[in-house]
């Protein structure tokens, strides 16, 4: 793959790869292009593939997109490009003669990256353990393709209060019981992202006509709009001989006693993730709120600096 060197896509996509080190595919630039390219990629690196991922899990602080081989992560960012970019065949865009457009795709990515999880105002601070990972701790790389498609639609169609407003349902229900990776089984993760972003809109519909969060997956399992999908059965762990306990295991374990007392927004009951809360003033400093601890709560930013006015 990517064999295409100079391609504005390629090249934004190798500058996110070595978090903007390692070979210059970007030197035939000025020098203000080069620094404006590594600054860009590094901050997209964090955002997505830090802090790295330990086995078995012991920590909720865990990245978006979870380990990977040089070769897999090079092939995700250059999906994350093309899928925020809207670019359908790897080289429909020609070579990048300055570096303009590098930069205009690495600032859209850098967009996304900052509004799944980040301190950026803009930030839903989804929490990477609830929607990037399953309850054994496996990253689930259909979930990313699907948030990224997800959140560029609530970007088009400026719905992104729709999230907001059922957050606290919308969560619980993904975590009970994730339909992504079987939707994904169907086909490539790339090529799903539509059916999975279709799947968080469905969550959303039925919330909204005020279906009860236990049976919004059965509805949706009946409804066969995303083929045969089985609801959860119960881990079958009577199969299991072994006297010691599976890496899954350990991780399921810890994931289960530290996700509920996992901080919450006091505005949408969303989960807040480990590094990513904004303070706010439970009365507004508009109606003479102070800064003090009563008047102080924990919120996820968009929440904060958006969906609370
Ligand atoms: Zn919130």
């Amino acid at each position: 793959m990517l064999r295409a060197r100079k391609t504005p896509n390629g090249v934004a996509a190798r500058a996110i790869l070595r978090s903007g080190n390692g070979h210059k595919y970007w030197s035939d630039f000025s020098q203000e292009k080069q620094d404006e390219i590594e600054k860009i990629a590094e901050e997209i690196h964090q955002l997505i593939f830090e802090p790295k991922l330990r086995n078995p899990i012991k920590t909720l602080d865990v990245p978006i997109v979870g380990n990977l081989s040089t070769s897999e992560k090079l092939e995700v960012i250059l999906e994350f490009v093309n899928i925020v970019n809207g670019i359908e065949v790897d080289d429909q865009l020609g070579d990048d003669a300055t570096g303009d457009k590098t930069v205009e795709l690495l600032k859209s990515c850098r967009r996304v990256a900052q509004r799944i999880n980040s301190n950026h105002p803009s930030s839903l601070g989804l929490h990477p353990i609830v929607y990037f990972y399953t309850n054994t701790g496996k990253p689930k790389i259909g979930s990313f393709y699907g948030v990224v498609t997800f959140i560029l639609h609530l970007e088009k169609t400026k719905s992104f209060s729709k999230l907001s407003k059922f957050r606290k349902d919308f969560e619980w229900i993904i975590w009970q019981d994730d339909m992504v990776p079987q939707i994904v089984s169907k086909s490539s993760a790339v090529k799903a992202r539509d059916k999975v972003k279709d799947f968080y809109l469905k969550i959303i519909d039925k919330l909204f006509q005020r279906i009860d969060k236990k049976n919004v997956i059965k509805e949706i399992v009946a409804e066969k709009y995303f083929g045969s999908l089985k609801s959860k059965t119960k881990d079958n762990t009577s199969e299991i001989q072994s006297k010691e306990f599976s890496r899954e295991t350990k991780a399921a374990a810890y994931i289960r006693e530290a996700l509920p007392g996992s901080p919450r927004c006091k505005i949408c009951g969303g989960y807040l993730p480990c590094r990513v809360n904004s303070i706010d003033h439970k009365k507004r400093k508009a109606d003479g709120g102070l800064g003090t601890l009563d008047n102080a709560q924990l919120t996820h930013p968009y929440c904060n600096t958006t969906f609370k006015n």
